[in-house]
């Protein structure tokens, strides 16, 4: 048998992780033949532990045979000693009153913490994905926290824009979203980001050519993908956390065990591919195998992609900058 995995979760007793531990260990993450520890983190208030105290004893009532270990910390010292997978997902969202600069300082602290605590503690291979937002900025942060471990082990959610526009191009195609190849998402895990489906085919033949509407793709499509998340809290009253943890899945999953050459979208540091300035946290087009990603390279970006790119990209630079004074 394989020796378990350790997945460590913050933010754990949250909406997102309500719906993300219990795939995690059924299998759904890392194989149906990984057994996985779960070291679960929440913030260090009654309220939060207990919360998680529950979720850990409904996590135990569902007697996963995957499940080697579940244990509770409020300290990420301990939370992400020797872990394999980091999914940071608790983030301090925006209360009334706030601002977009306090918001990012606020998170800036947690992932300063959160990016040391792992540089110490967590296994070398460690791979880290953050979807707590700002994610590109935090997961950023992180890795700027973290300089002993590979900058490439630090990574944000752009699956779930990913996934929004599969399903989009599904809809309007009529084609199933697993016929769906070559889509690219860019840049920021925000409405800025460019879903790009030029390169995309559907058994082989151009889904940009079967379209045929450059006004669709700019006056529906890009705002739909876009204001996905918005739509969805009008619709339930709350946020979208069961696809946000399905795309925290996938991302993880498709890094550890490849893609079989099917291009997704993940949020990396950039290496200076397409322009964008070398360690920019930007969503790219790319393949996975043996547990590494690598930038699908040589795609023509046209004027109005380049446009598109060049706004997310500023967006993302606006707010580097905005936490740089934290990263000394
Ligand atoms: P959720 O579990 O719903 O969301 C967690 C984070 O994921 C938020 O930053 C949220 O961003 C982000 N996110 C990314 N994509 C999506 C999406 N599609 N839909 C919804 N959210 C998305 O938040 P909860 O408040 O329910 O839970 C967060 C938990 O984290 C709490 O239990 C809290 O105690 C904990 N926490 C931990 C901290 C820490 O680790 N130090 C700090 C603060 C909180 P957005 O805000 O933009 O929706």
């Amino acid at each position: 048998a394989k020796a378990p995995m350790r997945v460590a979760v913050t933010g754990a007793a949250g909406q997102i992780g309500y719906s993300l531990l219990f795939r995690i260990a059924n299998g759904d993450l890392l194989g149906k033949d990984q057994p996985v520890i779960l070291q679960l983190l929440e913030i260090d208030n009654e309220k939060a532990q207990n919360a998680l105290k529950g979720v850990i004893m409904e996590i135990d009532d569902c007697a996963f045979p995957l499940l080697a270990g579940v244990s509770a910390h409020s300290d990420p010292m301990t939370a992400f000693k020797d872990a394999d997978i980091a999914l940071l997902v608790g983030a301090r969202p925006r209360s009334a009153g706030m601002e977009r600069k306090d918001l990012l300082e606020a998170n800036a602290q947690i992932f300063t913490v959160q990016g040391k605590a792992l540089d110490a503690v967590a296994s070398r291979n460690v791979k880290v994905l953050v979807v707590g937002n700002p994610a590109n900025t935090n997961a950023y942060i992180a890795m700027k926290s973290a300089p002993n471990l590979p900058a490439k082990n630090f990574t944000a959610m752009l699956r779930l824009d990913h996934n929004r526009a599969l399903s989009q191009i599904a809809a309007k195609t009529g084609k199933p979203v697993a016929s769906i190849e070559k889509l690219a998402v860019w840049g920021n895990h925000s409405p800025t980001m460019y879903a790009d489906y030029r390169f995309a085919t559907i058994d082989g033949k151009s889904v940009k050519e079967s379209i045929n509407d450059d006004a669709w793709n700019k006056d529906t499509f890009l705002p739909t993908v876009a204001k996905r998340g918005t739509a969805i809290i009008e619709a339930r009253g709350v946020s979208s956390a069961a696809s946000a943890a399905n795309a925290a899945i996938d991302h993880v999953r498709d890094w550890v065990l490849g893609t079989n050459g099917k291009w997704v979208t993940m949020g990396i540091p950039s290496d200076g591919s397409y322009g964008i300035p070398k360690d920019t946290m930007f969503g790219f087009p790319v393949t996975t195998e043996n547990g590494e990603y690598k930038i699908v390279q040589g795609l023509d970006i046209d004027a109005f992609s380049q446009e598109r790119i060049n706004l997310t990209l500023k967006e993302l630079t606006e707010e580097r900058e905005g936490v740089k004074h934290l990263l000394a």
